[in-house]
């Protein structure tokens, strides 16, 4: 039996890692540490050999939970056909996070103006074209279509395992918010039953793990951030109907706590818009469950202390075994 966590609070590390009155911030101390590697851009960071060791270590967790489910295991690059981009919607909620890829196409003419705008420090960037591939705004945006492609769900409906970095243009100095994430998800397919029995039983999976690797969390109805005067009432529609909830912890501050893990009902919308049916040719309904992999890695290191060696032993264990 698994000796319990309790769960442990924000460590006081800003205060004693400082000399100085002035308290540095946790993201700062995450740079001292190398934990995270800077690059100049707010929100884009090198991982350390230890981050990475905790980001792997949640991943297999999550595989544990999830072992036993026969989920169908895929996954896919950090982006995504441009044409299935458009047609999944993302553009309609959340034009300002969206990550396109461009591409120099032009001639020798073209190239040398590129250089000579480099040279002079002018903006180079006009001659470069939106190629065939966007940025991977959530893990589960790249299988719909693939799903959709093999025909009706079977009479059980489809369960897949996924995790890819995510691009989302939302700069940040808070480290729980990048640019460049990896999500892992597991997504259902199948009738209203199927998928919110699915989403059920991860709240439940998820809010365990949690509670064992000794994190404080609170289980909350959330929305996503639509964009714009029409984005408020899907918002709002989303939270009345309680289609997404967020299993948060706090990490930069108590009164702001951090979503960890998502847990989304999307009902018929990736349904209709792929043509997914079910057995019975309904329309297929779709949930997936969203783990955060740098957000809980963050989590730990913001309550169990930024020296991952000085963790509770039964913390390592459960990570590392
Ligand atoms: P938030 O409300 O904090 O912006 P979200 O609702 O956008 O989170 P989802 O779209 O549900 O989050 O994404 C699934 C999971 O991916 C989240 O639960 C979170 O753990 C993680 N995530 C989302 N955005 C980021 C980000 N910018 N940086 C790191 N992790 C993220
Ligand atoms: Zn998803
Ligand atoms: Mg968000």
């Amino acid at each position: 039996m698994d000796q319990l966590l309790a769960p442990a609070p924000l460590s006081d590390e800003v205060a004693d890692d400082e000399v100085s009155s002035e308290p540095r911030s946790l993201l700062d101390r995450l740079f001292d540490r190398g934990l995270l590697v800077r690059t100049g851009v707010d929100g884009l960071y090198g991982r350390s050999g230890d981050f990475e060791s905790v980001v792997e270590a949640i991943d297999r967790l999550a595989t544990k939970l999830g072992a036993g489910d026969g989920a169908e295991s895929l996954r896919f690059p950090p982006g995504m056909s441009r044409p299935a981009f458009e047609r999944s919607g993302y553009l309609k909620g959340f034009p300002n996070l969206a990550g396109t890829i461009h591409c120099f196409c032009g001639n020798d003419a073209d190239h040398a103006r590129l250089l000579s705008c480099i040279e002079a420090g002018t903006d180079w960037t006009g001659d470069q074209a939106a190629s065939e591939i966007v940025l991977t705004p959530a893990a589960c945006y790249p299988l719909y279509p693939v799903a959709a492609a093999r025909g009706a769900l079977p009479e059980a409906g489809l369960l897949f395992d996924l995790q890819s970095y995510c691009f989302r243009h939302e700069p940040s100095l808070e480290p729980t918010r990048m640019q460049m994430f990896r999500m892992r998800e597991y997504v259902r397919m199948g009738s209203p039953d199927q998928v919110l029995a699915f989403r059920e039983m991860w709240l439940e999976r998820g809010t365990a793990m949690m509670r064992e690797l000794g994190l404080p969390i609170a289980v909350d109805p959330a929305n996503d951030p639509f964009f714009g005067r029409a984005g408020r009432m899907l918002a709002n529609n989303q939270r009345a109907q309680g289609l997404k909830f967020e299993l948060n912890v706090p990490v930069n501050s108590e009164d702001k706590p951090t979503a960890c893990l998502s847990f989304n009902y999307h009902q018929d919308h990736f349904g209709t818009i792929w043509d997914i049916k079910q057995a019975d040719g309904e329309v297929a309904h779709t949930a997936c469950v969203g783990f955060g992999l740098e957000r809980i890695t963050l989590a730990l290191l913001r309550h169990h202390g930024l020296d991952i060696k000085a963790w509770p032993a039964a913390l390592r264990e459960r990570l590392w075994g």
